[in-house]
């Protein structure tokens, strides 16, 4: 193998979507750079924001932190993190220590909040509350996360929250919003629109790099994280487009990139037509299509089997 193109030194990783040939430290470096130039593009972060990055203790969240951190630190611009405490007993507790540690390894602060005290339930409360499983644990979760994260992102006094979102993601959402007949959602997609009833902005900075590439900068970067997934995933659809655009990129280098460019494209066009009219939730207040907001609904669903038990 040849060199590092950049540098000439000991060849570490080949991208071959574009043909350079990287040594770790100049592979790093690009990662870094390719963040910095998302956030710019899309103006993800602004003068006077404060940013709060969403760590789960995966490691796409803590390499996102590790990244921030590099970029905006020596500008003087605050790095806070925030993760959320699901309850789930033997999971989210090791990956809570990664976070607690790379946190004071950075001098970040850290905020967390939990199910427990801002809904009255662990995950591993609610579901087995939940015995009908009408409704997919993790689509589930996902309604009461969101909450979460704005809660603690407002505690964190942050006016955006970035989360760690990568291109793979990012395009297999993009797949099965169209696979799910969801086009509607598409223009919640676009990485420039911001609601005006949410106070935080949203912003994806890892959303134009590989999912390979931030694995392997986080095995390069010493960024220790919990590589044992949720016991209540079950992804389904998911994975098979996930397994479906790997098999693609690997006879065609730089489709991912393609249908990124393509994504961005078409959610552009839906952008601020996906809003069907928000009203203040009853018990809440927080905007919902009508009546009690998801987070509301769940909850009173949840309470009532926890009433109905003996
Ligand atoms: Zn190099
Ligand atoms: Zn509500």
């Amino acid at each position: 193998m040849p060199g590092c193109t950049t540098c000439g030194g000991a060849a570490f990783y080949t991208r071959r979507y574009s043909g350079e040939t990287l040594c770790v430290e100049c592979f790093k470096k690009s990662v870094v750079e390719k963040t910095r130039r998302t956030v710019s593009k899309y103006k993800m972060i602004g003068k006077g924001d404060r940013v709060a990055v969403a760590v789960s203790g995966g490691k796409d969240s803590l390499s996102l932190l590790k990244v921030m951190v590099q970029l905006y630190a020596p500008r003087r611009l605050p790095i806070a993190a925030i993760s959320v405490d699901e309850g789930v007993a033997g999971y989210r507790d090791e990956a809570l220590e990664h976070a607690r540690s790379l946190c004071s390894e950075l001098g970040v602060e850290h905020t967390v909040v939990s199910y427990k005290e801002m809904f009255g339930f662990s995950l591993d409360e609610a579901l087995s509350w939940n015995e009908e499983r009408d409704v997919s644990s993790c689509s589930f979760c996902g309604v009461f996360r969101r909450r979460a994260i704005d809660e603690a992102a407002a505690r964190a006094d942050a006016t955006v929250v970035a989360t760690a979102h990568n291109l793979d993601d990012y395009v297999q959402t993009f797949m099965m919003n169209l696979m799910h007949g969801d086009v509607a959602r598409l223009g919640w997609m676009d990485p420039a629109y911001a609601d005006g009833s949410f106070r935080i902005r949203r912003v994806k900075p890892f959303m134009e790099i590989y999912e390979e590439e931030v694995a392997l900068y986080a095995y390069q970067s010493d960024v220790p994280f919990q590589s044992v997934s949720c016991p209540y995933m079950h992804e389904g659809l998911r994975s098979e487009v996930r397994d479906y655009l790997n098999a693609m990129e690997a006879t065609h280098p730089g489709i991912k990139n393609v249908l990124l460019r393509s994504s961005l494209d078409v959610i552009s066009r839906y952008s601020g037509t996906s809003g069907k009219e928000s009203v203040p939730c009853g018990s809440c207040g927080r905007p919902s299509s009508g009546g009690l907001c998801n987070v509301c609904r769940m909850k009173a669903t949840i309470e009532e089997h926890v009433k109905s038990r003996p």
